[in-house]
């Protein structure tokens, strides 16, 4: 029973998935990974074509990121947030405020993942409206199809039936709109009721990559604004270059009154997230201990001094290797190719999605996991990704080259023809 494999069959259960199916092949074991290379115990090879779940940005086992770690390693692992500061924490929150012009987002609260850094947001919000008499705003609106994390206060605003609905007799209130349109009419947003909005600007991930019309996110701005409740922005997959500017806020010219970091924050290397938000929203929190306005929330792990210097080795990564100046080309060669495929394509920077459909243009019925047989078919040409439903998803690591980017476009076209017939 030493085989590591037998051992996940035998005492692990994974996230998303029927454990059924998931002990009925071999388990893909990573043990190692090279930029947007990912090789597994056998020896094989495979492009990471989902950065890990959307997470890693310059490649595995970067040697500067890889030195940050250890370097801290070498002084201390962790130590708490509650009670005493640590160093990289302090200089990775200047660096994550001086992100955003002067002035605007000012105060970096940190937790560990995408799902607490939204539940973060929430509650500042609704402790704010509490602490500013106004306890009537505690109603939070998001949008249909959303996906802001699983922990129950994220999962709220989640408009993804599968996963949600199971659990909505447990949630936060909230109200879900479909367009700007519709959310100005919203009774709750007129009344004084929303303590804030809650959106993934420009693209929604896991809704299976859908693309907000231009102009939209400026446009709820200044209906949050005219409402005077707030903007959350949720960054998680956004952040950090996706979208082909450090935040997707940016194409819009908005800020938002929280803004939630995770995923690419340490470069995929760690977990740890951070909310940051206004000198308003920090100053409504003073006050003396017995007026009990502390925000009473966190983490074991809050600010990991790990997880700061990878964080802290990411963003020098971008100065010094230009990251963002390079991406273009990538993300034009990406629009060739998908230019090139005969199905539904949506491209937002550096993430591609495309759509498989019968040829009557008609969807697959869902219980033939189309998408997942056309992954697991790819994995044999040497593609690694993860499929939204039918929606097969290419947003691999920056550092990947031109030539490993036509061969996942390759391998796609061959999983494709292979698992619908040419
Ligand atoms: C992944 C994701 C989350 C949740 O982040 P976790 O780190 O998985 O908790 C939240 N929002 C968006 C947009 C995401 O893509």
């Amino acid at each position: 029973m030493s085989n590591p494999s037998e051992l996940d069959q035998r005492y692990s259960w994974h996230p998303f998935t029927q454990m059924r199916d998931w002990c009925a092949r071999e388990p893909l074991m990573l043990v190692e990974g090279d930029g947007a290379i990912l090789r597994d115990s056998a020896g094989n090879e495979y492009l990471d074509g989902n950065s890990s779940i959307w997470t890693n940005l310059h490649g595995h086992r970067h040697p500067k990121i890889n030195a940050a770690i250890r370097a801290q390693l070498d002084r201390v692992a962790h130590v708490s947030y509650l009670g005493s500061a640590n160093e990289p924490a302090s200089i990775l929150a200047e660096k994550l405020v001086k992100l955003f012009p002067p002035g605007t987002l000012e105060r970096v609260f940190y937790s560990d993942d995408g799902s607490t850094a939204i539940e973060v947001a929430l509650k500042m919000a609704a402790q704010f409206w509490q602490l500013g008499g106004q306890p009537r705003r505690s109603i939070f609106v998001s949008f249909d199809q959303a996906y802001h994390g699983d922990t129950a206060g994220a999962a709220s605003l989640g408009g993804i039936s599968v996963f949600h609905d199971r659990f909505a007799k447990f949630h936060f209130p909230c109200r879900r709109v479909k367009t700007v349109a519709e959310l100005r009419e919203l009774p709750e947003l007129r009344n004084g009721e929303a303590a804030a909005v809650v959106i993934e600007p420009l693209i929604q991930g896991a809704a299976g990559l859908r693309l907000w019309p231009k102009g939209m996110l400026a446009e709820l701005r200044q209906l949050c604004d005219e409402a005077d409740t707030f903007l959350i922005l949720d960054e998680v997959m956004t952040g950090f270059g996706r979208t082909g500017t450090m935040f997707a806020c940016e194409q819009e010219g908005v800020i938002p009154d929280f803004i939630a970091l995770a995923k690419g924050l340490t470069g995929g290397y760690l977990p740890l997230a951070a909310t940051l938000t206004t000198r308003r929203v920090y100053e409504q929190f003073l006050g003396e201990y017995e007026e009990l306005k502390t925000f009473f929330y966190g983490h074991s792990y809050t600010a990991n001094p790990l997880g700061c210097a990878a964080a802290l080795a990411n963003l020098q990564i971008f100065e010094e290797e230009k990251t963002l100046d390079q991406l273009p080309p990538k993300i034009q060669l990406m629009a060739q190719r998908l230019a090139a495929l005969e199905w539904t394509t949506r491209q937002c920077g550096f993430i591609a999605g495309i759509d498989l459909v019968k040829p009557s243009g008609e969807a697959f019925d869902w219980r033939e996991q189309t998408g997942a047989r056309v992954c697991l078919a790819a994995r044999r040409h040497g593609l690694l990704t993860r499929p939204i439903r039918d929606t097969i998803v290419l947003m691999p690591p920056y550092c990947v080259t031109a030539d490993q980017l036509h061969g996942a476009f390759d391998a796609l076209e061959a999983a494709i023809a292979e698992t619908l017939g040419a």
